[in-house]
Formats: structure tokens, C-alpha cells, sequence
């Protein structure tokens, strides 16, 4: 990878390639040791299983979340939010708006989990079973996670290249604007942080 290059080039990847859907490595509550979380979006299950103990646990994922949808009673804007589905009973639910804080009634719709999916995986946990990410360290006070060992070496590559490109025909190929690097936040791609953060990412590798 890289040897006898100048410049370590870095090839970006699409933003779908890894996301809240990806396979998770995460600590299995019985031995704390690596276990993996997949989903099986057809059965609309996560299902984790560990490799060393063996112990398994399934969940149904459309289960978390609801969508609600609404015009704010304030500003008339319209809004979405989500809420967990225990709370909600019947086609509305009284919500506040997410961007001014009035109480509305939205309506509950069928929806589209990723969104907050992704706000429970930005905690370094999994967002089904809630175990923590099994690579995860702290940096300077802010957690730093990858979802799985291939997340990992993809985080490393890309903080430790010289040089970060989309390849050639991109966004043609993805049908998007935007990349995995996209997904990133600023604290880890910062240029004072990066040398830290491939430390600690290398003796995360190592577990
Ligand atoms: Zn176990
Ligand atoms: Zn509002």
C-alpha cells in the first residue's frame, strides 16, 4: 500500500460504503469481547452474534423509530423528526418542532430509519442493541470509533494519505456528490489531530 510512492494518494470511497447499515463490530455483553451486529434487512431484524462465547440476541430494527412530519404551528415551515416508536399510538403525535421548539401535531408516517440510526452509531454504540463499538478510544476528549475493521483501515488510510481524491468518474459511478469522507467530522480530519488519531486508530488494529 503506498510503498515507493512519493505521496501516499488516497481514492476516496462512495458515502454508501460504510454507514449505519454496515456490518458492526461491537463488545458482547456476556464476555466483552468482539462480537458483530448485522442487519438482515429483509427479516427487518439485527441479529449479533459472538465469536467467542456465542451468545446471540435478535432485535426487529423497524421497531426504534417513527417518522413524524408536520408544518410548524410558528413559522409554517415543515419538519420531520423521529421519536421512538413506543411513544406513539394512532396516525398523530403531538411533537415539538425541531426547529423552533413549538409544540404540533405532525403526522406519523412510514419512514426511513437511517436517520436516527446514525445519531445512536455517533454515540459508539450500535444503534439496535446499544453495545458499544468494540474500536473505540478517546482523543483529546472526543471519542473516536470505526464501525468495523474495514471502517478502521479506511479511516487510517484516508488520515494518512498525502494527498485525498474523489477518483476520476466519481460522481457519475455513485450517482452522488457526496463521499465516505463526507460523512467525517471536522475534529477527526483536522490536520493538528491527524497524527494522534492514526496512532490511536493502529493500536485499535491491534486488538
Ligand atoms: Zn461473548
Ligand atoms: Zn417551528
Amino acid at each position: 500500500m503506498g510503498v515507493g510512492e512519493m505521496k501516499k494518494r488516497f481514492d476516496d470511497l462512495p458515502y454508501s460504503a460504510f454507514s449505519a447499515f454496515s456490518e458492526m463490530t461491537v463488545v458482547c455483553p456476556r464476555c466483552g469481547k468482539a462480537g458483530t451486529v448485522r442487519l438482515d434487512r429483509e427479516r427487518s431484524r439485527a441479529v449479533f452474534r459472538c465469536g467467542s462465547c456465542f451468545f446471540q440476541n435478535e432485535t426487529t430494527t423497524g421497531d426504534h423509530f417513527a417518522q413524524v412530519t408536520g408544518r410548524c404551528a410558528a413559522t409554517g415551515r415543515r419538519f420531520r423528526v423521529f421519536v421512538p416508536k413506543e411513544k406513539v399510538r394512532g396516525p398523530k403525535k403531538r411533537v415539538r418542532c425541531p426547529l423552533c421548539g413549538e409544540w404540533t401535531v405532525g403526522e406519523v408516517t412510514p419512514e426511513k430509519p437511517q436517520a436516527p440510526v446514525y445519531r445512536e452509531v455517533s454515540k459508539a454504540r450500535d444503534p439496535y442493541f446499544g453495545y458499544p463499538l468494540y474500536f473505540q478510544g478517546e482523543f483529546r476528549g472526543r471519542t473516536v470509533w470505526a464501525l468495523n475493521r474495514e471502517h478502521l483501515q479506511y479511516l487510517i488510510d484516508y488520515l494518512s494519505a498525502d494527498l485525498r481524491a474523489v477518483p476520476a468518474g466519481f460522481r457519475e459511478r455513485t450517482g452522488t456528490m457526496r463521499s465516505q469522507a463526507d460523512r467525517l467530522p471536522a475534529f477527526l480530519k483536522s490536520a493538528k489531530n491527524r497524527e494522534g488519531i492514526v496512532k490511536l486508530l493502529a493500536r485499535l488494529q491491534a486488538k
